[in-house]
C-alpha cells in the first residue's frame, strides 16, 4: 500500500443538489428521521443505519420502506459507505464511531442535522450559542420576532430539530435555533444570518481535549458569515474578546459593566442601545420578569440582535416584561411556610449554578449533586461563601464536591430528591431560598435534567400538601 492510499482521502465537496444525491443517514432518532424525511422529500436517494436496539423497537421499518427509505440495523458495513455521496449524522453520534472514521478514511463529507436544515431553509436563521443560556436566549428571541410581527420558528439543540421545519419558514421569517457546539462540528455551508455568541465556561470537557477546542468549534458558527452577517459578542466574557478578530460579520457587543461602540449595555440601571450609530432606549433592566444578572446578560444579546433585525425597542421592552423563565431554569415552584423553592436542574455545570447563586440575596439551601463531567468543582466554593447556609449534595459527584464545599458552609449528603427536600426544608427558615442547581449531569439517578427538576417539583408539592 502507498503512503498516499494509507492517509485519509481528501474529503469530496458536498453536492451542489440533493437530487439524486446518495445519502447515507446515521442514526434513527428524531432529528435523523426529520433529515431522512426532509432530504428524500428533495430528491436525496436516502438510507439510513442505525445500531441502537432500543431505536430499533421503536421503529417501523416496513412504513419507511414504503416511502423508499430503506432503514438497516446492525453493526457497520463498510459496503454501505463507500456507495455514498454524503453521510448525515445525528447529534449523539461520536466523532470516534467507526462511522465516522470509514467516512473520513473514504473522503465522504459527513454533514449535521442543522446543516441539512440549512440546504432547504429559505429564511434566515439567527443562532445562538454558548455554554449556558441558550435556550433561554433562543425562547426569548424568537417570542421577541413573533411580537415584531414576522413567522418565526424556533427549535435546535435540545428541542425540535431544525430539519423538520426549517424549510417551512417562508423567506419573509426567521428561523431561531440554539446551537449546540457538537452541531457545529459537522457543518460545511451553514452560514446564520444572525449569530449569538453567549460565553463560554468550562463544560463538556469530556469531549474536547481542552477549553480552546470547545472554544474553536463553537466558533465554526462564524465561519460562514460575510460582511453582510451580523455577530453578538458578549463583551464582559473575556474567552470571548478575541472572537471578533477571528470573523467576517458586522460584530455587535454586550456588557453588564461597560458602554460598548455598538451593541446593548446597562446605563444607569437601563438597558441602552446603539445600532450603526442610531441610540435606542429600551427599558429598565429591573423590569425584566427574567431574573439575575446572567439572564440580563443573555437579555442584552437579544436586545441587540432583535434591534439590528428591525424590531422596534418598544416591542422588544414589551417581551421582555412578560417573558419568565423556562422550566428547569431558575423556575420559581413558589413557597412552602415562608420557604421559596427553585428548580434549576438545568444548570449542569459549575458556571449555571454560580450564577444562580449570585440571584439571589437570601440565604440559600443549596441541592446539588449528580454525575460529575470532569468539570473542576472549585469556583464553587467563593460563590457559596456568605449565601449557602447548607449544601445538600446527592450523587456520585457528591464526595468530590464536598471537598470544596465544606471548607465554606456545611455540608450533608441525602440519598434520594426525597431525602434532600425533606432535610431543606429543615434547615430552612421563612424567607430563605431552597434552590435545586445540580452543577452536574443527572444520568446517575434520573433519566434527565427535566426529570430530576419534575421529582424536586413533586417533592415540594409533597411539602406543600402536607403543610396545607
Ligand atoms: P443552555 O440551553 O445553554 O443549557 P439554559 O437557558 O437552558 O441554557 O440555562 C441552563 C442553565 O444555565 C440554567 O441553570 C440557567 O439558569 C443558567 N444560565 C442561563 N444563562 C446563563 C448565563 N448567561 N450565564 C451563566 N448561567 C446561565
Amino acid at each position: 500500500m502507498t503512503r498516499a492510499t494509507a492517509m485519509a482521502a481528501a474529503e469530496r465537496t458536498i453536492p451542489e443538489t440533493l437530487q439524486g444525491t446518495r445519502v447515507l443517514v446515521i442514526g434513527f432518532g428524531r432529528s435523523g428521521q426529520g433529515a431522512a424525511e426532509l432530504l428524500a422529500a428533495e430528491g436525496a436517494r436516502v438510507t439510513v443505519v442505525d445500531d441502537d436496539a432500543v431505536v430499533r423497537r421503536n421503529v417501523d421499518v416496513r412504513r419507511w420502506a414504503q416511502q423508499g427509505i430503506p432503514v438497516h440495523f446492525g453493526p457497520i458495513d463498510p459496503e454501505r459507505v463507500a456507495g455514498t455521496d454524503v453521510m448525515v449524522v445525528s447529534p449523539g453520534v461520536s466523532p470516534a464511531s467507526p462511522w465516522m472514521s470509514w467516512a473520513r478514511k473514504l473522503g465522504i463529507p459527513v454533514a449535521g442535522e442543522i446543516e441539512v436544515a440549512f440546504w432547504t431553509a429559505e429564511a434566515p436563521i439567527a443562532a445562538v450559542t454558548g455554554t449556558n443560556g441558550k435556550s433561554t436566549t433562543t425562547e426569548l428571541l424568537g417570542a421577541i420576532v413573533r411580537e415584531g410581527g414576522m413567522p418565526v420558528e424556533v427549535g435546535g439543540n435540545t428541542g425540535r430539530a431544525l430539519s423538520g421545519f426549517a424549510h417551512r419558514v417562508p423567506p419573509n421569517g426567521w428561523i431561531v435555533a440554539e446551537i449546540s457546539s457538537f452541531q457545529l462540528e459537522t457543518i460545511h455551508r451553514f452560514r446564520p444570518r444572525v449569530a449569538i455568541f453567549l460565553n463560554l465556561t468550562p463544560d463538556h470537557l469530556d469531549r474536547y481535549l481542552s477549553l480552546d477546542e470547545y472554544q474553536r468549534a463553537k466558533e465554526r458558527m462564524f465561519e460562514n458569515q460575510t460582511g453582510d452577517d451580523l455577530a453578538v459578542l458578549n463583551r464582559d466574557d473575556p474567552r470571548l474578546r478575541s472572537t471578533g478578530d477571528r470573523i467576517r460579520a458586522e460584530v455587535l457587543e454586550t456588557s453588564l459593566r461597560v458602554p460598548v461602540n455598538e451593541g446593548a449595555w446597562v446605563e444607569k440601571g437601563r438597558i441602552v442601545a446603539r445600532i450603526s450609530g442610531r441610540r435606542f432606549e429600551v427599558c429598565p433592566a429591573a423590569e425584566l420578569v427574567l431574573r439575575g444578572p446572567h439572564n440580563l446578560a443573555n437579555a442584552l444579546a437579544v436586545v441587540a440582535a432583535a434591534l439590528w433585525m428591525g424590531i422596534s425597542p418598544e416591542v422588544v421592552a414589551g417581551v421582555l416584561r412578560s417573558f419568565g423563565s423556562l422550566s428547569h431554569r431558575m423556575e420559581l415552584l413558589g413557597e412552602v411556610g415562608g420557604v421559596e423553592f427553585v428548580n434549576d436542574s438545568k444548570a449542569t455545570n459549575v458556571e449555571a449554578v454560580v450564577s444562580a447563586l449570585v440571584s439571589f440575596t437570601a440565604p440559600v439551601i443549596l441541592i446539588a449533586g449528580g454525575l460529575g463531567k470532569g468539570l473542576d468543582f472549585a469556583a464553587l466554593a467563593e460563590a457559596s461563601r456568605g449565601r449557602v447556609k447548607r449544601a445538600i449534595l446527592m450523587g456520585e459527584a457528591r464526595e468530590e464536591i464536598s471537598h470544596v464545599l465544606e471548607k465554606v458552609t456545611d455540608v450533608e449528603f441525602a440519598g434520594s430528591m426525597s431525602e434532600a427536600v425533606d432535610r431543606a426544608m429543615d434547615v430552612a427558615d421563612p424567607g430563605e431560598i431552597v434552590l435545586l442547581s445540580p452543577a452536574c449531569a443527572s444520568f446517575d439517578m434520573f433519566r434527565n435534567f427535566e426529570d430530576r427538576g419534575n421529582a424536586f417539583r413533586a417533592e415540594v408539592e409533597r411539602l406543600r400538601d402536607g403543610s396545607a
